[in-house]
């Protein structure tokens, strides 16, 4: 065995170490219950909760925790050690079917949007059998939903397996209809791309608006940028790739198919891919990873920001998830064959996308609204926050036919640029590729492009999944009260087309005639994440929500607040490090470079005073009256500041840090980064890009 395939998975609890370590009963049983999630018995999960610690114990686990994933976006955990107290003094170790299955960790600390009071502090992490246990750092973590004392949803696991299973249900219908009787389980498949930016930890140390907000806030343009487009795919540096090593390593252990690893855009950027899994375990592993990716950066002297938009003036990071739906029975239903034109299920399940996607635009777009991600979209290296499909050039032709009742004729022999499946890797992409679309079909799956590095991929998953179960179920309603199935899905891909072919866009979503066009489409620009926010609550989605069981209402209306909460939160430290920033650092800093030009002209005036001060004379004015209007605009933001906090309305505080707070914030930066280029190196108080972009 390769050292490879030995480490890989060496630290999970998967399939291969159940099915050794369990006996043959409570192995079936299990497994029934991760295919088709029927319940568990406490006798079954005694004895996979036994296994499960003896297994641990073996790898010199020491703890337990129900690892879950709260809506603050990182991942909760809470250590119990196995030990139990024996009566002669000693301990045994134990970890029972009831540990297993449920804990009760203290809710209070966490968002709620108002569904639990602090007071009422209860709540259950509940095991997801369907998400591998695995160990990290002498813990056994046993990845958990976590719900309040009343069952409302507080994290990002329950409504994307809600989704999945929702997705299940409609998917399912469809392909009775079709005649596949076989297939028991349809999944959503994601591979998500991560994208990063590592550098210095020595110089990350020194800026407090890295420290505190994951992002520089101040920083004048660097001589050199990402002009020179030398970064992207370019030789990785030695430290780099050591590091890249290590992730990877770390990661296998892990069971995450850590795969592509290379340099992005933007100088000290880079990706990392794993081979695409089910939705759910996708979404665990990618938390995982970015937990590894940051941890593993402190032993090379690095850190990893995951942050969308750590450097102003150059790309930012994004995470784009690849999405497709795949059957028990292997079959990729969004795989369009040899002969897309005529494949009923391809286009049904195509169809059902283009719908969704169309209908519940503003939800996508709200599912990837963070304040980090206005940076990105919109910027010229991001897609625009205007939601579109790009389906390629074939793709569009057969769709057009359909309209038209036309026989598609594949005059250009495009048949082999399509059936993507069977050609050989290096013939694939015969049709160019769309790098700006927010959502291109790429293949045999598509890839929404808009989802921040730094968010969970649960919440565009489970939007992207309960959107299409809903048009899948819109069109199961139909066809199923047809007799003839045939025709009736014919006429209903075509209506579908006519309908919602306005979101389909295969040109240049970069451009400014886009915005135009897409208006003129109809379609919705959301540019921040504030005018996004509030369409989470429109009846429309609520209902969708409610159809698919994935939230009650009151459980959309919290999870709402959180998020604007956490707008108002994020940018709130935001400014007030801005303000520490420029009262500690720069304007001292500034003073202390006045104070030397100004000894500087005093000392040449006792020499001579022939000698000429116009460059001390010159740079102290301007210096000084910069400073100035630093301290004042950074006081107007500090009065801003005030003003915010005494708003009760969490939606019309947001409205305000988005629309005053942020646009104070532009001021004084762009004041802040005139002087960086205005004094000397040696007295500016914090590194600036260029040392921090070209260091690694
Ligand atoms: P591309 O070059 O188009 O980006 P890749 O083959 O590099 O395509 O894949 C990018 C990501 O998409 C990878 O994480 C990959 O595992 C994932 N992917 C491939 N096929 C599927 C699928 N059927 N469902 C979900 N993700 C997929
Ligand atoms: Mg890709």
């Amino acid at each position: 065995m390769s050292r490879i395939s030995e480490i890989f998975g060496s630290m999970v609890f998967n399939d291969a170490v159940m099915k050794e370590k369990l006996p043959k009963g409570t192995y079936k049983a299990l497994k029934k219950n991760m295919e088709e999630g029927t319940n568990l018995t406490l006798e079954v999960a005694n004895v996979v909760a036994n296994a499960m610690k003896d297994w641990a114990l073996e790898k010199g686990a020491t703890h337990f925790t129900h690892w879950f994933q709260p809506m603050t976006g990182v991942t909760a955990e809470k250590h119990d050690s196995f030990i139990s107290p024996t009566d002669g003094g000693g301990v045994i170790m134990e970890f029972s079917g009831k540990e297993l299955i449920k804990g009760e960790p203290d809710a209070s600390s966490f968002p709620s949007g108002g569904i639990r009071a602090t007071f009422e502090a209860r709540g259950y992490t509940n095991w997801d059998p369907s998400s591998y246990a695995f160990i990290k750092e002498n813990t056994l973590c046993i990845p958990t939903a976590f719900c309040s004392y009343g069952g409302e949803a507080l994290d990002k696991k329950t409504p994307l397996l809600r989704s999945m299973e929702a997705l299940n249900v409609q998917a399912l219908r469809i392909l009775k209809l079709l005649g596949y009787d076989d297939v028991r389980k349809v999944d959503s498949t994601v591979g998500p791309e991560q994208e990063y930016f590592l550098i210095n930890k020595e110089l990350y140390d020194k800026r407090k608006d890295l420290i505190y907000c994951g992002r520089t806030l101040f920083g004048a343009k660097p001589p050199k940028n990402q002009e020179l487009e030398d970064h992207y795919f370019g030789a990785i540096k030695p430290r780099v790739n050591d590091y890249m090593a290590e992730l990877d390593e770390e990661l296998w252990k892990l069971g995450i198919l850590a795969k592509t690893e290379h340099n992005e855009v933007a100088p000290s950027q880079h990706e990392f891919a794993p081979i695409f899994t089910t939705n759910n375990i996708a979404t665990d592993h990618n938390q995982l990873a970015m937990e590894i990716m940051k941890k593993v950066a402190l032993n090379h002297g690095l850190v990893c920001l995951l942050h969308e938009k750590p450097f102003a003036g150059i790309n930012g990071s994004g995470k784009h998830i690849n999405w497709s739906l795949s059957t028990d029975t292997g079959m990729n239903l969004l795989s369009p064959s040899k002969s897309p034109a005529t494949n009923l299920k391809f286009l049904l399940f195509l169809c059902a996308v283009i719908k969704a996607v169309d209908e519940y635009q503003d939800l996508l777009r709200t599912s990837v609204a963070s304040p980090g991600n206005d940076h990105r979209l919109g910027g010229n290296e991001a897609p625009p926050a205007i939601i579109s499909m790009f389906i390629g050039e074939d793709l569009e032709a057969i769709l057009n036919a359909i309209e038209k009742d036309e026989v598609y004729s594949d005059s250009k022999d495009r048949t082999m640029n399509i059936g993507v499946q069977v050609l050989p890797p290096f013939q694939r992409d015969t049709t160019d590729r769309n790098r700006t679309s927010p959502f291109a079909f790429t293949g045999n799956k598509f890839e929404f492009r808009m989802a921040g590095s730094n968010a969970s991929i649960s919440c565009p998953s489970y939007v992207l999944n309960t959107t299409v179960a809903e048009a899948l179920s819109q069109f199961a309603d139909e066809l199923e009260a047809s007799s003839d199935f045939e025709s009736s899905a014919k006429a209903l891909i075509k209506n579908t087309i006519i309908k919602h072919k306005r979101i389909i866009f295969n040109g240049n979503n970069y451009s400014d005639e886009w915005v135009i066009e897409a208006e003129k489409r109809g379609l919705l620009n959301l540019k921040s994440a504030v005018d996004a926010y509030p369409l989470y609550t429109s009846e429309k989605n609520l209902a969708l929500f409610k159809k698919h069981c994935i939230f009650t209402e009151v459980e959309v209306r919290a999870r709402q607040e959180i998020v604007m909460k956490e707008y108002c939160n994020l940018i709130n430290i935001e400014a007030l490090t801005m303000v520490d920033m420029v009262n500690k650092d720069i304007l001292p800093a500034v003073s202390g470079y006045i104070k030397s030009l100004t000894e500087t002209a005093i000392g040449k005036k006792a020499v001579s005073s022939e000698i000429t001060c116009e460059l001390e004379e010159e740079l102290i004015s301007n210096l000084s009256s910069l400073s100035v209007c630093l301290y004042k605009s950074a006081q107007e933001l500090d009065n801003a500041l005030i003003e915010v906090n005494a708003i009760e309305n969490v939606q019309t505080a947001a409205e305000f840090y988005n629309k005053k707070v942020l646009s104070i914030m532009k001021e004084v930066r762009g004041v802040a980064d005139t002087l960086e280029t205005m004094t000397a190196s040696s007295a500016w108080p914090f590194p600036t890009f260029g040392e921090l972009l070209f260091s690694v």
